[in-house]
């Protein structure tokens, strides 16, 4: 069995709402995640704006502190606001955001940017242009590469120079916050494929945090959909692909376009200040019953590795009327 590179305990991150305009108040961002990754293993969390992803990110990465709960990363614990124990964790992690290619600048080669990680993360594995080849190989890159400045190379190459520099400080875990999201189908599936191709040349770890369902399931070996600050499903990839049972998974579904997906959630999202009682789903979940609104709903295993946090998981909106919530609208995806 292969060993635990990150866990994730009892997580959370609040913030000031007044940081994010909208007024007093706290948003809780991240709350109560736990969940572990092990060598080898890619795991994804996918939900949409405001279900916390970004937060995480940044506690697992170190740059921001958690509120409460812990990270642990190949052995180093992140405790609290230490200082020391951020700057531990900011060695063995390394993340990518989606302002990846802003990071690179005009005037060097990618060789020239590779070398230059390489020596100031002090590496050991010999000189940093040899160095700099090896990665720039590691991550798939063709040999000319090296040679290019970021403006000759296309967005699959710049990535590839953004990945062999995350890769020179050699981290124990790639944090990816959905470093895909502004570019179009075609340049996000072009990544998507450098991704992939990282993964069988390396061993390393990786948490990939995105609003593309559909990505995830190709890229990784579990995946965790997020809504407000919480894990609401976590399986592999091949269970959720046909078999999601949370609503807001089945959501994400209809919005990444999947055919025959039989959920969409209805109303605006609430105010995030405000945590509701019960399902924080459920003002907008269309399968809601009278108990959502007064019970949370805890994630349970309901097969091997599929846990789901719901009080009616794979629910259909046409189910029979125990006690469906007052005032909420029945809607049905195409
Ligand atoms: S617990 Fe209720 S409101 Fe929450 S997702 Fe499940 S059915 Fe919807």
């Amino acid at each position: 069995m292969t060993g635990v590179v990150l866990r994730v305990s009892a997580l959370a991150k609040e913030y000031a709402a007044s940081g994010a305009g909208l007024g007093p108040g706290v948003i809780r961002a991240v709350d109560g995640v736990s969940f572990e990754v092990r060598d080898r293993e890619a795991l994804a969390v996918v939900g949409g704006a405001g279900s916390g992803k970004t937060a995480l990110a940044r506690c697992i990465a170190a740059v921001r502190p958690a509120t409460s709960g812990h990270v642990e990363i190949a052995g180093t614990v992140v405790v609290g606001r230490s200082s020391r124990s951020l700057r531990a964790a900011r060695r063995r992690v390394q993340l990518v955001t989606e302002e990846w290619g802003s990071s690179l600048g005009p005037r060097r080669t990618a060789g020239a940017l590779v070398a230059e990680t390489v020596r100031a993360a002090g590496s050991r594995a010999g000189p940093s242009r040899d160095r700099a080849h090896e990665l720039l190989d590691l991550v798939g890159a063709e040999p000319a590469t090296y040679d290019r400045r970021p403006a000759e190379l296309s967005d699959a190459e710049r990535f590839m120079v953004c990945l062999a520099r995350a890769l020179a400080v050699g981290p124990a875990l790639l944090v990816c916050d959905d470093p895909l999201r502004r570019l179009d189908a075609s340049a996000r599936a072009e990544l998507l494929e450098v991704l992939s191709e990282l993964r069988r040349r390396t061993s390393l770890p990786i948490v990939y945090l995105a609003r593309d369902l559909s990505g995830a399931l190709r890229l990784c070996d579990r995946v965790a959909t997020m809504h407000r600050g919480e894990i609401v499903e976590i399986a592999e990839p091949g269970v959720l692909a046909t078999g999601a049972l949370h609503p807001y998974t089945r959501a994400l579904h209809v919005a990444g376009g999947a055919a025959g997906a039989p959920l969409v959630l209805v109303g605006d999202p609430p105010d995030p200040r405000v945590r509701p009682d019960g399902c924080t789903l459920h003002a907008l979940c269309p399968v809601a019953r009278f108990r959502c609104t007064r019970d949370h709903p805890a994630l349970a295993e309901l097969a091997r590795g599929h846990r789901v946090a719901c009080h009616f998981p794979g629910a259909s909106p046409d189910g029979p009327d125990d006690g469906r919530t007052p005032g909420v609208t029945v809607s049905r995806g195409a």
